[in-house]
Order: structure tokens, then sequence, then C-alpha cells
């Protein structure tokens, strides 16, 4: 199984993608939680990244390339991934594609979209911050990272949509409720059908 987590901050990626981990027997592979580890570990990866993740701008492509490589190839040896958090860029979706093209067995073969309402992501955003205190879930990054999720992240949505390869799923129900409308929708889905459409990324936004 391998799959993608596409939301706006505060949906629920990171709990989902935990749960589809444990579900299906595969890694969890969270861009933004490698990330913190690297700023928390102090390594040069880490060290570039920091201003970047206090702002909520986006970490360079290279850099998050970089670190999310040799997991997602390890990952496919080993039942399958679920990417939470990345491609964020279409350019990381091009990079991604170009490896994927590569590499047998490494494509995606679903992306799962949670539907948030944006006052909900912020109320949350804010509960969360109350909670474990991320750097970044002030109020004014907030709104900065959801004002990158829709410039940068949204229209990939579109290109995968038009692949055939998403799945909408209503983010706002209790987590248990979201989680089985996931795995539901999965179990449904026709994956080789999908992996049969073309999943090249070359005419993204023209359809
Ligand atoms: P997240 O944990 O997914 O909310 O990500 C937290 C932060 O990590 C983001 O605001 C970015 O600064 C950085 N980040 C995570 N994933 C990516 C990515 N695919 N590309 C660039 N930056 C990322």
């Amino acid at each position: 199984m391998r799959l993608l987590l596409v939301a706006p901050p505060g949906a629920g990626k990171g709990t989902q993608a935990a749960r589809l981990s444990t579900h299906y027997a595969i890694a969890h592979l969270s861009s933004g939680e490698l990330l913190r580890k690297e700023v928390a570990a102090d390594t040069k990866i880490g060290r570039i990244a920091v201003d970047y993740l206090r702002r909520g701008d986006l970490v360079p492509d290279e850099l998050v390339i970089e670190i999310l490589a040799g997991p997602v190839l390890q990952a496919v040896g080993n039942g399958g991934y679920v990417l939470d958090g990345f491609p964020r860029t279409r350019r990381q979706a091009e990079e991604a594609y170009r490896v994927a093209q590569l590499v047998e067995g490494i494509d995606l073969q679903a992306v799962v979209h949670l539907e948030v309402r944006r006052e909900e992501l912020r109320r949350r955003l804010l509960a969360r911050a109350r909670q474990e205190g991320r750097v970044d879930d002030t109020d004014a990054v907030i709104s900065h990272r959801l004002e990158i999720f829709d410039s940068e992240t949204e229209p990939l949505l579109g290109f995968y949509r038009s692949r055939g390869l998403m799945v909408d799923v209503n983010g706002e129900q209790p987590i248990d409720r979201v989680f089985v409308d996931i795995v539901g929708a999965l179990d449904t889905y026709a994956p080789v059908d999908a992996r049969r459409r073309a999943t090249g990324i070359e005419d993204a936004g023209t359809r």
C-alpha cells in the first residue's frame, strides 16, 4: 500500500497517517516530523530548516527530498508507506514522479484528502499550540501556513484528482469516523485501475 495524505495544517494528517500505518502495516513518513527531528538533533539540515519551520515557510525542496528519499525507498521494500506532508509543491510532486519512474513499485496508489473548514483548522491549531507548544502554531504563523497551503499545495489536488487517485474524506468528523471512512474508501477503491492511468505531472493544471 502506497498512500499520500494531502490536507491543510490541522486537518488531522498526522493522526490518521499513524493509524493507517498500523492498520496496513506500512511506514508512516511525515516530512514535518522528520524535519523537526533534524532540528532537535541540530544536524546540518536541521540548522538550515529551523528558520523555515519557525516562520511557517516551506523548507527548500532539495532538503525535504534528501531526508525522505532513503526512508521511502526502504519502505517500498517493506510493505509500503503513508506519506504525510509530502509532496507539498508541484516541484516535489514532479521529483517524486521522476523517481517513481526509475524504481519499480514505488508509485502512489491513492491520495487521501481530508476536508476541513478554515475556522475549524484554526481552532484545532490553536488548541494544539496550547497542548504541544509547537513554534509554528501561533496565530500569525498559522495564517501564513494556510496561505501557503492554498498557493502551493492545493493545486496538487486537481492533478491527483484528474488521475483518479483521489479519495476525499470529511475530516471534521470524530477521529474514529474519519479513519473508518478512509479505510472504507481505500478498500473499495481500485488501485490497479489507478495505476494503469498515466501518473505524469507534465500537464498538471491543464485539465
Ligand atoms: P507539518 O508537520 O506537516 O505541519 O510541517 C511542518 C513544517 O515543516 C511546515 O510548515 C514546513 O516548514 C515544513 N515542511 C513539512 N513538509 C514539507 C515539505 N514537503 N516541503 C517543505 N517544507 C515542509
